[in-house]
């Protein structure tokens, strides 16, 4: 089966065509055989195509919507030229998944698509007015190019989290806020810290009861999630994506006063103030320079630049502080597990987070650690009490496998 993945932003749409079914997930043999990125919909559109095996393609064209993304994606499809393995046109193209990031408490697993299910994703947009809006596009272009043609299913950054107690999922502020309008941690990344949960378990032989690991996602948006017997227990991100580590753009945590005071002293409206939060914060935000922590780095490093420095050491710092609560909340936490841009590739930013944690059972050995950027393993002194696994993420593929077992109605993960 020739599942298309589809992630769908604001203003961009990322998709995989992946080759799976049951058996071969079970062997692990599922490949990739296209991925692609539009970028800027709604203007002169960068487009990245690539055929497994070919160069990419790359162009600009005016693409107005995201109907019309997915008109180019599919006309590319169509065409023989593009060299697809195994795929000459849309006929061979059997089912579709879609990224969703806000499920709700609704959605506690992937579901496949009918109208009442589009419509309880309407209903998420409150949680999340930024991103389902932007996943719902990808849906509603689908469904008028394929009609009830082709099974779709969807898969949720927040259903990972389901499993976290009340204690670690509902805030502090009157109950009624939860009852009346929901509010609450839901936790995001779900299905790229249950991928690296599954790749952990694979790679050591354990039962799913036998995974108790802190998990890492550092990539532009960042969040760390406890795991205890396989589920998650407790996650860093809130009701949106905002809360917790320092992120590319992202502020995470900081007193909820500010927002008032900035409106006051900056004469900004909530809905500026949120913006700054949630787009010119976190790296961007402290270094003055970027969020892509590749060039602080390397300002850190050949310029001495103070802000860049400064940026990285809060982000560090801020991981460290979190790894400290979830060893507190884990029972026999028995590894970290770094994934995600930063985390897969930044030997640097992972030394400095492990880096004198010898009471806690953190070792690192340095030499295994830079050999590791980009593959899998494990980074730790034969003597540290903890494994540090870098294990990269797979979030497309966990999304495709979803799709396959929501079409064969198995039960799901
Ligand atoms: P992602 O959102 O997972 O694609 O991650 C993007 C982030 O990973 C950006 O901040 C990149 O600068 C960062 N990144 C990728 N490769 C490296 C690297 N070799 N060293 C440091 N950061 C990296």
């Amino acid at each position: 089966m020739n599942v298309l993945v589809l992630n769908s932003g604001s203003s961009s749409l990322k998709f995989q065509i992946i080759q799976t079914d049951l058996e071969l997930i079970a062997s692990n043999a599922d490949r990739r055989l296209a991925s692609g990125l539009i970028e800027r919909i709604g203007s002169e559109s960068i487009i990245t195509l690539k055929a497994e095996e070919k160069p990419a393609l790359k162009k600009t064209a005016p693409i107005r919507n995201h109907r019309m993304a997915i008109d180019h994606i599919v006309k590319w499809i169509n065409n023989k030229e593009s060299g697809i393995a195994g795929v000459q046109s849309l006929r061979d193209i059997h089912a579709v998944g879609h990224r969703i990031v806000h499920g709700g408490e609704k959605f506690t697993h992937s579901t496949l698509l009918d109208e009442s299910i589009v419509r309880d994703i309407q209903d998420c947009i409150d949680l999340a007015p930024l991103h389902n809006p932007a996943n719902l596009k990808g849906i509603y272009a689908i469904h008028e190019i394929f009609g009830d043609s082709i099974p779709q299913a969807a898969v949720f950054d927040t259903a990972f989290h389901h499993t976290m107690p009340d204690h670690a999922y509902l805030y502090a502020i009157p109950y009624a806020m939860y009852r009346r309008h929901k509010v609450r941690r839901y936790g995001f990344h779900g299905t790229s810290h249950r991928y690296v949960a599954y790749r952990y378990r694979l790679m050591n032989n354990l039962q799913k009861k036998d995974v108790n690991v802190i998990s890492l996602h550092l990539g532009n948006g960042c969040s760390i999630c406890a795991i205890q017997n396989g589920v998650s227990v407790d996650t860093s991100m809130g009701m949106t994506p905002l809360e917790g580590l320092v992120m590319g753009t992202r502020s995470g945590d900081l007193d909820a006063a500010v927002l008032q005071f900035l409106t006051l002293k900056e004469g900004f409206s909530l809905a500026e103030v949120e913006s700054i939060l949630n787009k010119q914060s976190g790296l961007l935000g402290i270094s003055g320079l970027t969020n892509d922590m590749r060039e602080i780095i390397e300002e850190a490093k050949e310029n001495d630049d103070r802000r860049a420095k400064l940026a990285i050491s809060i982000f560090v710092y801020r991981v460290r502080k979190y790894i400290g609560s979830y060893l507190s909340v884990l029972k026999n936490p028995a590894a970290i597990i770094f994934t995600g841009g930063i985390g897969e590739n930044s030997d640097y930013v992972r030394s400095l987070i492990c880096k004198d944690m010898h009471f806690l059972g953190v070792k690192a050995d340095e030499d295994k650690n830079k050999a590791l950027n980009g593959n899998a393993g494990d980074f730790a002194t034969d003597s540290s009490k903890l494994g540090l696994w870098v294990i990269p993420t797979n979030e497309e593929l966990l999304i495709a496998r979803d799709t396959v077992r929501c079409v064969a109605r198995q039960e799901l993960p």
